[in-house]
């Protein structure tokens, strides 16, 4: 029968690479919360509405990247590329708007593109993303860069960098187009075709592009940095205050002007050199417009994304040791369907009262059963048959020393707790 694989771009995760994706995710809940963020959860799959208008009609995302389908009843539906909008109507349809500011929001989240697969890029990816809204100063910005930052730290990346840049807000942003469309103007023949048609209708789009003459024009395009209107530059040179004050190295990036509509002001990225063409292990910045724009109040916003996948390869290249599942404590092997039975209840306390032990559920010989032990790490070996079934005791052997020591079976819990103090 022909086999049925898994679509392009998806990935089936066994041990050990397990291990690293709840690792990460266990770090990355934990140091949201030390911030104050609560985890959030909305639909995987949302009205196309919500990303046309809350990513933007002219972004790659919308344009080419979402995975859409129709409903029975004829709803066009999309399944969610990104979490910001899917959040921030949330927040508006749940009456979130009115709680005490700032609302702040984290989440680990499915997301689905269509993309080029390929190292760090795939079609289903997973996401830790971050919302803070109703806060506009700095001290916001750096609030959820110093997250990512305790994130990265956290995880033990070291070859890792951050990128900041301002792109300014609808003050400054009027004068800056004007210049770069000029600028791009001169430059129509290196352009490809989706940005000769972004041109117009979002230059910004095209200092994004992936192509590699797009990207040698942007290169040479007008900086956002030298057109920010007076808020936007005393903003932008506040967050560098934080930054420096709290020992965050960063470098300014006027390159960065990110992929999604919706940003302002503050952009940055964390990009881990050498982890192949996909290096932007964090991306995100600020977007005071957005909540407007789904319908909302004005409610600053600034938030990030950062992929699971692309952590796992800066870990792998920086060496950071993942840990492993926990080894058994104790392996009991039995001898007859009598003394399966018992193992079987003591290993059921056992790991009722939290501990990790197993037992033989494959009616092995006794000499399989040891090769299991031994195969599975077990610290402690126990042995039960007939014999310690009628006297209520039995041999305990730790297998690094060979040290062997008898005990009562209701005495199991108790030994092992002593022994791992
Ligand atoms: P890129 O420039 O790599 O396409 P982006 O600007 O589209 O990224 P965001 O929408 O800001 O990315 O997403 C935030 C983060 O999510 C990225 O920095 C990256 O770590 C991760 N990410 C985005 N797209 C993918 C993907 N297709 N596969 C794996 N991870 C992804
Ligand atoms: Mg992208």
């Amino acid at each position: 029968m022909e086999k049925i694989t898994k679509p392009r771009g998806t990935m089936d995760v066994f041990a050990p690479d397990i291990f690293a994706w709840n690792y990460i995710e266990k770090t990355v809940r934990e140091t949201a919360e030390k911030y104050g963020f609560t985890e959030v959860k909305t639909p995987m799959f949302e009205e196309i509405g919500l990303f046309r208008r809350g990513v933007g009609e002219t972004t790659d995302v919308v344009q080419k990247e979402m995975y859409t389908f129709t409903d029975k009843d004829g709803t066009v539906f999309a399944l969610r590329p990104e979490g910001t909008a899917s959040v921030a109507r949330a927040i508006i349809e749940n009456g979130k708007a009115t709680d005490t500011l700032p609302l702040k929001y984290f989440y680990l989240i499915n997301c689905f593109r269509y993309e080029k697969p390929e190292a760090g890029r795939s079609r289903e990816f997973v996401q830790f993303g971050t919302e803070m809204f109703g806060a506009p100063s700095p001290g916001a910005d750096f609030t959820v860069i110093s997250l990512a930052n305790a994130v990265i730290t956290k995880l033990g990346l070291k070859n890792i960098r951050l990128h900041i840049n301002s792109i300014g807000c609808p003050a400054c942003r009027p004068k800056y187009r004007e210049a770069l469309v000029e600028y791009l103007r001169g430059h129509r023949d290196e352009l490809c075709d989706t940005c000769l048609d972004r041109m117009e209708s979002n230059p910004l789009r095209v200092l994004d592009c992936k192509n590699d003459s797009c990207k040698k024009v942007a290169e040479g395009a007008p900086r956002t940095v030298d057109h920010l209107c007076p808020e936007c530059e005393a903003h932008f040179s506040e967050l560098k205050s934080y930054l420096d004050a709290c020992g965050i190295e960063y470098v300014i990036d006027p390159h960065i002007v990110r992929g999604l509509d919706y940003y302002t002001r503050t952009v940055f990225e964390f990009i881990a050199e050498g982890i192949g063409s996909q290096s932007t292990v964090c991306g995100g910045g600020r977007y005071d417009g957005l909540m407007e724009q789904l319908g909302g109040p004005k409610m600053a916003g600034i938030g990030f994304g950062m992929g699971i996948t692309r952590l796992i390869l800066a870990m792998k290249q920086d060496g950071v040791e993942i840990p492993a599942l926990a080894v058994p404590e104790l392996y009991i092997a039995s001898m007859g369907p009598k003394a399966a039975v018992e193992a079987a209840r003591i290993v059921t306390d056992l790991r009722a009262s939290g501990v990790n032990a197993e037992c033989d559920i494959m009616s092995r010989s006794l000499k399989a059963q040891m090769k299991y032990a031994d195969k599975i790490a077990a610290r402690f070996v126990l042995i039960l048959g007939d014999a310690e079934l009628e006297s209520g005791r039995a041999v305990i052997r730790e297998m690094a020393s060979s040290e062997q020591t008898e005990i009562a079976l209701d005495a199991v819990a108790a030994y092992l707790a002593e022994k791992r103090s």
